[in-house]
């Protein structure tokens, strides 16, 4: 069945075209079931939501990034007023994507940011929320529950740790230093990386 499944993906179906069975999966978007079988009612791209067994066709079950989608990306600038984050997959969906995404200062956090570097550091696995869609650029907010899911130290690399001093603060296990990140409230949880 994962050969199955692997075969699938990024594969366009035809209108009628044979998908699978109700066994594997809960007909979705683009999709009708008849006698047990699922078939694509419509053209378009094959998506496997592989977290709920759901198969659909079109546009919108491949990973796409819309506004409110959760993602996952990593730091790859911090410029004056933000930070290119490239957002490499969406919560829910198995494949990864590579989009650039900017997070502005003024969406870190619910309280003032002054300078993004306070926040993050290039590298940072960061989990965000899309905000804003226009041509190609997409912006991302940290403000609430997002933020740093997993951060590197500055000095030698290695994966901080949660402090029980401050919500705010890592602590490298390595070497001992302390450092400021805007961290998520699942911050070392996320299973999906
Ligand atoms: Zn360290």
């Amino acid at each position: 069945m994962v050969g199955a499944e692997r075969k699938m993906d990024n594969k366009k179906a035809l209108i009628g075209e044979y998908l699978g069975t109700i066994e594997e999966f809960m007909p979705g978007e683009g999709t009708y079931a008849e006698d047990g079988r699922i078939y694509s009612s419509t053209f378009g791209d094959v998506g496997i939501d592989r977290e709920n067994h759901v198969v659909s066709v079109g546009k919108k079950c491949l990973p796409t990034l819309e506004i409110g989608s959760v993602v996952f990306g990593e730091v790859l600038d911090i410029k004056k007023n933000a930070v290119v984050i490239i957002v490499r997959k969406i919560q829910g969906f198995e494949g990864e994507i590579d989009v650039k995404t900017g997070l502005f200062v003024s969406n870190i956090a619910d309280s003032y940011v002054e300078r993004p570097e306070d926040m993050f550091a290039i590298g940072d696995i960061v989990k965000g929320v899309i905000i804003k869609m226009e041509g190609n650029l997409i912006d991302i907010s940290t403000k609430g529950p997002y933020g740093v899911v997993k951060a590197f130290c500055r000095r030698c690399r290695y994966a901080m740790i949660l402090s029980d001093k401050s919500p705010d603060v890592l602590l490298c296990p390595c070497c001992g230093d302390k450092e400021k990140r805007k961290v998520a409230e699942d911050y070392g949880q996320v299973k999906e990386l």
